[in-house]
Formats: structure tokens, C-alpha cells, sequence
């Protein structure tokens, strides 16, 4: 089980020579998910190491360039590179319309097939689950109908008690019902499972906060997120500035964290008008100590993040 996050950029609209646009990478549970893909995004991959032919899940926010002009560029290369498998999109209604034109133009037939889902959820809703982890989205505050996105493992199983087990001499069979805790029976009688197991390990999730206002229309989507990323494109001295865009400010984001007992925050897409993040972070930590800042290239493990 593991559970981190590589940030690809965290920029704003502008890149920058330190900041690319808007991409994460997230690895929950050998799933590979990308949540946005701006501009250069498929460079930032090899750059950090990240085999790009193993993500499955791509998430896109919304439909501002500098989080999805990467994408043309990325499925052609998975496509040069002999992709066999299939690739899932979620986005915007025109993302479908405006990615096969580019595929189209270009006379290539892709060697791979796109599975597109449309988000276009109202409130916080799954889009994808399996065994092992859920994505669910949301909708967030901004110019255009953007979405947010929650990464979450789903619950794990209980640890054995393995004296317990050799005391009773339970068999091997008896186990996965144990650690999905389910009661035993035995010559007519019912054994409880937690006198066999120890509580599972918590389930952690991920909150991704695209470009937004501050909004109560995401608070329930935010609430006690293990680790909350949340734009923070300008300081409180270009607070106006943040209004007339729909965006936020650093304290912004520190205030909608801290309202809805989020454990961590990130905050980035900082706008290319500051040298760096300094006075974002200051800002941010007045509010919400448990703070730090997107920097290309950082890798976050989740479960490293809330246990110390
Ligand atoms: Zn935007």
C-alpha cells in the first residue's frame, strides 16, 4: 500500500524557468492518476522519473490552458511509444470534441483506446472505484465550470492477531474472513473477529483544489482531508485581483482549511507576478500552520505526511 503525490507544476498561467503549469501525479495503491496536464507536462515526468505509460486516469479541472495544453502532446507520445492500453479522461463536455480534432488533424489513428467521462457532477460524486481506492469530484467556484477531485483509499483490512490465531488453532482459510471482519463459526458457535484482529491502518485521501474562489459549495468535499492541495494564486496584497478572477489568496486557502479541520494543506499555482512563495506561505501559516508550498519536483508520501 503506498500513497503519494509528485507535483509536475505548480504554476499559474504563466510558466516560468522554476514553474510549470498546473500537473500532479498521483500513485494510490498502484493506481496512476494525473490531475491536469498543462503545458510540458509529459517533460516534467521524465524529468522526475515517472514512466508516463503507466498512468490510466487522467483528471482534468478545467478547461483554462495552463491545465489540459499538455494533453495532445502527451497522448501523442503514448501513442508513438506503442501504448496497449486503454487511457480513462475525465473532464469538461468539449475536452472529447476538442482532443480528437487534434488527433484527427494529425491523420494518426491511436494505437490505444480513450474512454472519456464527462464531470459534470453537482455535488461531491464517484466517477471511479475499484477494490482499492475511489475518486470522486466536485464542483468548485471559478470563471468557467471547473471541478475539483478527491483520491481516496477505500478501507483497508484488519491486521491479524497471529497469538490469538495460534491459540485457537484457527486454519488458513479462517483468515480472509478475519481481516475483512467477519465473524467465524465454529462447531456451532460464533467467534468474534476482533478478539483475532487489530484495527486496519486508516484510509488516507488526497483533495485537489483547481482553480477557485473560496466557496461552501466545496466544504464537505474538503472536510478533514488527510492532505489538501488549494490554489493560492495570489497574496493578501492582490486580494482584489484574486476577487475579479476567481481565484484565491494565500489566507483564502489557510482559512478554508482550517474551517473544515482539513490535517495538511498545499497551496500553489502561484502567479508569475512574485519571485517566489515566500510571502504566500507566511500568509498561509498565520492561519493553518500545517502548510507548505507546490515546488516542481516535490513528492509527498501521504502516509509519511500525516503520521509524524
Ligand atoms: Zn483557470
Amino acid at each position: 500500500m503506498s500513497f503519494s503525490i509528485c507535483i509536475l507544476g505548480s504554476g499559474a498561467a504563466l510558466p516560468t524557468g522554476q514553474r510549470a503549469p498546473t500537473a500532479q501525479y498521483v500513485e494510490c495503491n498502484n493506481r496512476h492518476i494525473l490531475i491536469d496536464c498543462g503545458e510540458g507536462t509529459q517533460l516534467q515526468l521524465r524529468k522526475f522519473g515517472i514512466k508516463l505509460q503507466r498512468i490510466s486516469h487522467i483528471l482534468i479541472s478545467h478547461l483554462h490552458g495552463d491545465h489540459f495544453f499538455g494533453l495532445p502532446g502527451l497522448i501523442s507520445s503514448m501513442h508513438l511509444l506503442g501504448r496497449n492500453r486503454g487511457l480513462t479522461i475525465y473532464g469538461p463536455t468539449e475536452l472529447q470534441s476538442l482532443l480528437l480534432s487534434f488527433i484527427e488533424v494529425g491523420g494518426h489513428k491511436l494505437c490505444f483506446d480513450i474512454k472519456f467521462v464527462v464531470t459534470e457532477s453537482k455535488s461531491l460524486e464517484t466517477i471511479f472505484e475499484d477494490r482499492l481506492i475511489e475518486i470522486q469530484s466536485f464542483p468548485l467556484k471559478h470563471r468557467i465550470h471547473t471541478w475539483g477531485y478527491r483520491i481516496a483509499e477505500k478501507a483497508k483490512p484488519f491486521h491479524l492477531n497471529a497469538a490469538a490465531i495460534a491459540e485457537f488453532g484457527l486454519s488458513l482459510e479462517d483468515l480472509p474472513k478475519l481481516k475483512s471482519g467477519i465473524n467465524l463459526e465454529k462447531n456451532g458457535k460464533i467467534l468474534q473477529f476482533e478478539k483475532f484482529t487489530f484495527p486496519p491502518s486508516p484510509s488516507l485521501n488526497y483533495v485537489y483544489c483547481s482553480d477557485t474562489k473560496p466557496w461552501t459549495g466545496y466544504e464537505k468535499a474538503i472536510e478533514h482531508a488527510d492532505l489538501m492541495y488549494h490554489e493560492a494564486t495570489f497574496t493578501d496584497q492582490h486580494s482584489d485581483r484574486a476577487k475579479q478572477t476567481y481565484h484565491s489568496t494565500a489566507k483564502q486557502a489557510a482559512t478554508m482549511a482550517q474551517k473544515m479541520k482539513v490535517k495538511n494543506l498545499m497551496i500553489g499555482h502561484f502567479s508569475s507576478r512574485y519571485d517566489g512563495s515566500d510571502q504566500h506561505l507566511i500568509e498561509a501559516k498565520s492561519i493553518f500552520e500545517r502548510t507548505i508550498c507546490a515546488e516542481d519536483g516535490l513528492w509527498i508520501d501521504l502516509e509519511k505526511m500525516t503520521h509524524f
